[in-house]
């Protein structure tokens, strides 16, 4: 019988577990649906579209668009079926059997596990204490492994950390002197105060993801994208498959991007309901990581993490449960939802901790 290749069958898949609860604040949505004109406007596109033609393969449109958010044209923007599929076009293009893939943990679980199902060696350093990327590690990863790809995540997820200029410069330092890529994963990038997009270069080896699942609301859509030189781009377009993004994805994408300014006052609400919700968790027997993102890690002190969780559950309210992650003991991540769903989850976890 037919067998998978020996690494896929030791393999486990990615899971994030749903369960039916009033209150969802598990996989880093936003709480709120897309502007209505946006929801007008692609009802519209869909009676356009040539349904019997291949799709614009270059999604010229939308990458211009999406260029001018960053202040590149779209030669130096690569977009895929979720920035997940993006992550996996970089680790098709210059990982592979052979090759060596360097993450920090604890990290978004993806960036090892994609790299793996692409062949790729793995090597895993550490996050200092406080989960900030600790600079002398990165060095001893980088020295001795001599990585093909090197991943930061920033804000991270799930702890919620910024790297900052500074620490983004240095590591971009390191990983050029070993002929490297450095890929930053900014899934939450519009909550943080600053985007490594300004480090991007010609001569630097760095890119910097980004989706719509998160701030613009468009997790259903699954459409994400690079930024990075266009010498990296053009190897990317080799290697995906040919109309990889649909018409009607790439008219959702190109109509969002109308929007700007309604995604960034959501942002700025979110922001400041991350901050509610943050001085509200000091006050109760938790510890809180300070975040950058559109959730928070925190640990209960008295009261083993998976029994608040399914306190929690219990009381309809559900989180991400990272309790039983490595080095994560004892932890769960909150999404930032609206106010209603966060004042539900407040009250639940003040009754679970006691
Ligand atoms: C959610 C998330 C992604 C994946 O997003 P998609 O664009 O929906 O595939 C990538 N990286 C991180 C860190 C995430 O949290």
């Amino acid at each position: 019988m037919i067998t998978p290749r020996d690494d896929v069958a030791l393999m486990d898949g990615y899971h994030s577990p749903q369960v039916d609860v009033d209150v969802r604040l598990n996989t880093n949505e936003s709480p709120d649906s897309p502007p209505e004109e946006w929801t007008n406007a692609i009802a519209d596109a869909l009676g356009s579209i040539e349904w019997n033609r291949y799709p614009d393969r270059a999604a010229t449109e939308l990458r211009t668009k999406i260029g001018a958010l960053h202040g590149v044209g779209p030669e130096q923007i690569f977009v895929a079926n979720g920035s997940n599929e993006v992550l996996q076009t970089i680790m098709l293009t210059f990982g592979g059997s052979g090759r060596t893939a360097a993450v920090w943990e604890p990290t978004y679980a993806l960036h090892s596990h994609i790299s793996r199902i692409t062949g790729t060696a793995v090597v895993e350093g550490e996050r200092a204490v406080d989960f900030s990327t600790d600079l002398a590690e990165v060095r001893r990863v980088i020295d001795a492994a001599k990585p093909q790809v090197s991943f930061l995540c920033s804000p991270n997820n799930p702890t919620g950390v910024v790297d900052d200029e500074a620490t983004v410069r240095a590591v971009l330092e390191m990983v050029t002197a070993v002929d490297g890529l450095l890929v930053v994963d900014e899934a939450y990038g519009q909550f943080a105060p600053w985007s490594a997009d300004v480090l991007i270069a010609d001569d630097a080896p760095l890119v910097v993801s980004r989706t719509f699942s998160k701030t613009w609301s468009m997790a259903a859509s699954r459409l994400g994208y690079l930024v990075g030189p266009a010498w990296i781009i053009a190897e990317l377009e080799k290697v995906v498959l040919p109309y990889h993004l649909d018409a009607f994805k790439q008219a959702a994408g190109t109509l969002a991007l109308a929007h700007v300014e309604e995604m960034n006052e959501r942002v700025s609400r979110l922001v400041e309901e991350r901050g509610r919700l943050v001085a509200r968790l000091a006050e109760l027997d938790v510890d809180v990581w300070p975040s950058g993102a559109n959730f928070v890690l925190f640990r209960p002190r008295a009261i083993d993490g998976s029994e608040v969780w399914q306190r929690l559950v219990d009381r309809s309210v559900l989180v991400r449960n990272c309790s039983s992650w490595p080095r994560l003991e004892g932890c769960l991540r909150v999404t930032i939802g609206t106010p209603g769903e966060d004042d539900s989850f407040l009250s639940a976890l003040e009754e679970a901790l006691q």
